[in-house]
Order: C-alpha cells, then structure tokens, then sequence
C-alpha cells in the first residue's frame, strides 16, 4: 500500500438505514457472502465517526474520546457494540422475514437494553414557554466521557426503535447482492430498497437487460 494512502480521509458511512440502529446493523457488510462478512465497524474511531455522523456525537465529544480512552477500554468497546449488533440483527431480520425471534434471542437484546439505563438519570423538566413539565431521561453527567459512551447512545436509539410500532416498518432491501436493513418510512410502505440509486438502478438494469435479451 502506498504510504500516502494511510492519510486518505476514511470513506464516510453509507446512512441509507433511515434509523442508527439499522445503519448500524448495515456496518457488517455482505453479511452471508461466501468470502465472509466486510467489517466496517473497524475500530473504537470508525465508531465514534459513525455515531459523529449520524449526529449522536458532537465533533467536540469524538476528539475528547479519541484522546481520553485507553486502546484496551476501546477494543473492549468495540468487542461490545458488535455484540449488540448481533443480538440486534438477529430480531431484525425476524422482524423482516415476519418471524417471531426466540426467547434466548430476545434476552441477549435485553442484557444490551438493560445497560443502557444504569448512565442515566430520571430528571423533572419544566419550561419558560407555557409547556407542561415532564419527566425526562438524561445521560448522568460523569457518564458523558466514559468509553462506552458511543455504545449507549446507538442502543439507546436502538431501543427506542424496536420498542416502537415502526419496527413492523423495518425491511430487507429486495436487491439479491444486499442484505441491508432499511425504515420504510414511505406513504404506502413501498419502498422496496436500502439506497434506490444503488440498489434500485442496479435491479432496474438487470430487469432492462432480461427484457432485451430474452
Ligand atoms: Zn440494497
């Protein structure tokens, strides 16, 4: 590899998921190919770079973290995001494929889910402009630097998806070459691709060329 390759600025995350939790699903790329997965969740700065990107880091938290975290307490961090990864792709695809994911794959979930609440606090909210008050989670103060900080962000958006009613709208993206998840946000839930310029184009040539030489 040429040396100056190394400066290359790292090619951004493809955020076509429409929600973090199924950008983050998609960070495991090529899933069943036959050579293996393509990890683009590589280390603890691809994560925070992810989580920067989809705007739940600031850039101010990712250099105090970039700079604070020990590489042992990072790979250990990134050990973990996979595993909530997994355990999150598991009832995903379920969800997608219309199938009821088991007990035991339900409570690997709930260990990440469950981890999530202990950084918070249960805070009372009152407003200047006439709004009701009302009780609010917030990330504990001291909590805010810790290594796992970019872990609990992305499951606790994780959380709030599959706990919700749009995890009926979560889907596979049709093309045969990609497995990507997707919120299918669309009017009349049609929406049949992860990225309708890649995946849709590429289904659309094939369909032109089948036509054309059959
Ligand atoms: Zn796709």
């Amino acid at each position: 590899m040429p040396i100056y390759a190394s400066y290359a600025a790292p090619v951004p995350f493809e955020l076509c998921g429409g929600h973090p939790a199924l950008d983050l699903v998609n960070s495991l790329d090529n899933r069943s190919a036959p050579a293996g997965p393509k990890e683009l969740l590589t280390d603890y700065e691809a994560l925070l770079r992810f989580a920067a990107e989809e705007g739940l880091l600031s850039l101010q938290q990712v250099r105090g973290l970039s700079r604070a975290v020990s590489a042992a307490a990072a790979s250990k961090v990134v050990r973990s995001t996979r595993e909530l990864r997994a355990a999150m792709a598991v009832v995903l695809y379920s969800t997608a494929e219309k199938r009821s994911p088991t007990v035991g794959e339900i409570e690997m979930l709930e260990r990440h889910f469950v981890a999530v609440e202990r950084p918070r606090q249960l805070i009372w909210v009152t407003r200047a402009s006439g709004e009701h008050p009302r009780l609010r989670w917030q990330w504990r103060a001291d909590q805010v630097k810790a290594a796992e900080f970019p872990l609990w962000v992305i499951a606790q958006e994780a959380s709030q998806l599959m706990l919700s009613e749009a995890l009926g709208n979560v889907r596979e993206c049709e093309s045969e070459s990609c497995q990507w998840l997707f919120l299918d946000s669309s009017k009349n839930h049609t929406r049949r691709w992860c990225n309708m310029k890649i995946c849709g184009n590429r289904a659309k040539a094939r369909r032109f060329q089948e036509r054309h030489t059959g």
